[in-house]
């Protein structure tokens, strides 16, 4: 039987990735594992499913891995939402600060009908820039966000506050 707090022994964690002084948590010893990957998508759908969720939105890359799970589980449809100049229709963008520069994340205007209650995944927040960012998306497409929905957060670096701020709920695996 595996329990939650299982998930941190199924993450590798990998130092100076990308770059020195970066300690990366790479998850995709989780995705591979059969039970690890099966109980992930159970518990990160686990608090939204009395939500009435009508759509994920899962953000590049392996926000799309779980989102589409975590959809088939919430039986709703799944909204991706990617890098800049990855989709092929009309949309709307939103930028966001990196460590240095800026980035550009994007969804299609009309996957988001006014009032689609969404949730949010991805593998990991951080300093919540991206997930910021893609609840932006949302709200300015006229969704009413439900919640975010990550295994890893990374609390000293504040992206759960940070979306606490915007009002929107989250929740995550391992922190
Ligand atoms: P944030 O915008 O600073 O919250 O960074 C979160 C985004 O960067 C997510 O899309 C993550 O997939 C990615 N990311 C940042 N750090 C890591 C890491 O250590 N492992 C895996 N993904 C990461």
């Amino acid at each position: 039987m595996q329990h939650v707090q299982d998930f941190e022994n199924l993450i590798r964690t990998i130092p100076d990735y990308p770059k020195p002084g970066i300690m990366f948590r790479d998850i995709t010893t989780l995705l591979a594992d059969p039970k690890g990957l099966k109980k992930a998508i159970k518990h990160m759908a686990k608090p939204f499913e009395d939500e009435k969720v009508e759509a994920v939105a899962g953000i590049e890359a392996r926000g799309f891995i779980l989102g589409g799970a975590i959809a088939d589980r919430l039986e709703c449809g799944f909204i991706p939402i990617r890098k800049k100049g990855k989709l092929p229709w009309k949309t709307i963008g939103q930028e966001y600060t990196l460590e240095y520069g800026v980035d550009v994340i994007e969804v299609h205007e009309d996957a988001i009908a006014k009032g689609t209650r969404v949730l949010i995944v991805d593998d990991l927040i951080a300093t919540g820039g991206t997930a910021e960012a893609a609840a932006k998306l949302v709200q300015r497409s006229g969704g009413t966000i439900v919640g975010a929905t990550f295994i890893v957060d990374l609390p000293d670096l504040g992206g759960m506050q940070r979306l606490s701020d915007l009002g929107v709920v989250s929740h995550a695996l391992v922190s």
